[in-house]
């Protein structure tokens, strides 16, 4: 019998808490520190206690994950932790297609999925030197907003360079990312594509609260002139969203060309749940800044089931949920191949 095993963190209690409404053994890989939180819950069948999450790439964890015919369910946690190479050497069988973590990680592989899926991409900025309207910086990987900072001029971008070097949160100018800053309302799409039967599915939509940048809001203009605080863009939280339903044809329109495209360009494609990441501009076009090639946290919003998911299923559905229906449909039918990496 196959079973669902993923890391303590991130949406570890919704994906497992969706596996054991499948019916599926659920495991948590899970560092000593957070056992207490973990031991609360009654779904989670078996804990393999690390020191770090690394240690699922050591041999002794893989074998208790073998004789348990795990599938590792990847979040954010797996990514923001191990690199490439580290992830793509994973013995267990990952959910989805390991191969595109590494097309989320890098800057300039995302930038090129995204074009092939004919989103509309804010531009990117080669140099500091550049800048000319308002830009954000990132940092490569999933830092999760942390140590993002907005800038109108290679002075200012400098500036707050300079301290978030001394702050030792980055190095140099080759851990960012400039980008134009895209003004709208923030969506994150959610969506889940099947391989076994083919079709896509829009899961929901959430907004993220990102600390302390929405904090600005509540601060008068003049203190914020005389404050030389950096703000950053770190999530803190996400509430739900429900669009306007004459945006959802496109919404599903995106959702198809990323997984066209990333079957072009990373093979077997984008399978499993995913996220597009952007703004609706004044105009309600949709503007995207970023994806999330597998789980996103905003997804623990729906375990009960969202708006779209109630639309689609007349049972609560998560996304967790749908995960395991999906390796459980494919371990009945023999096709676990398609389903994992
Ligand atoms: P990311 O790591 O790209 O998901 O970015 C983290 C946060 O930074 C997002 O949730 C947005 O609030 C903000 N952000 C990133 N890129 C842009 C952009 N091009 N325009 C506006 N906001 C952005």
């Amino acid at each position: 019998m196959t079973s669902i095993a993923t890391l303590g963190s991130h949406c570890a209690l919704q994906v497992l808490k969706g596996a054991k409404d499948e019916g599926l053994k659920t495991l948590l890989v899970c560092e000593k520190r957070r056992e207490s939180l973990y031991r609360r819950f009654n779904f989670i069948d078996e804990f393999i206690l690390v020191d770090s999450f690394v240690d699922v790439l050591d041999q002794k964890i893989s074998s208790v994950l073998e004789q348990n015919n795990s599938i590792l369910i990847p979040h954010g946690t797996l990514i923001a932790q191990m690199n490439t190479e580290q992830i793509e050497s994973i013995k267990t069988p990952v959910f989805g297609n390991k191969m595109i973590l590494k097309w989320e990680a890098d800057r300039k592989l995302k930038e090129q999925l995204m074009h092939e899926a004919k989103l509309d991409v804010p531009k990117s900025i080669a140099s500091p030197s550049e800048i000319n309207t308002l830009v954000i910086a990132k940092r490569h990987g999933a830092a999760g907003g942390k140590g993002y900072f907005l800038a109108t001029s290679e002075q200012e971008y400098n500036k707050k360079r300079d301290k978030l070097i001394e702050q030792g949160i980055i190095n140099s100018d080759s851990d960012l990312y400039i980008q134009e800053y895209a003004s709208g309302v923030l969506a994150y799409l959610q969506y889940f594509y099947s391989p076994l039967n083919e079709k896509l599915e829009f899961f929901g939509v959430d907004k993220r609260h990102e600390s302390d940048i929405e904090a600005l809001a509540r601060i008068p203009a003049e203190v914020q002139m005389n404050s030389d605080k950096v703000p950053s863009f770190n999530v803190i939280a996400n509430s739900p969203l429900v669009l306007r339903e004459s945006l959802l044809d496109e919404v599903y329109s995106m959702g198809e060309r990323f997984v066209e495209a990333s079957k072009k360009l990373v093979s077997p494609g984008m399978n499993g749940p995913f996220c597009i990441e952007g703004v609706y501009d004044e105009n309600a076009t949709f503007k995207t800044f970023e994806f999330s090639a597998r789980i996103v946290a905003g997804t623990n919003l729906y375990i009960d089931g969202s708006p779209y998911s109630t639309l689609l299923y007349d049972e609560p559905m998560s996304m967790g949920r749908r995960i395991a229906r999906e390796v459980k449909l494919a371990s009945e039918g023999n096709q676990l191949d398609k389903i994992t990496t």
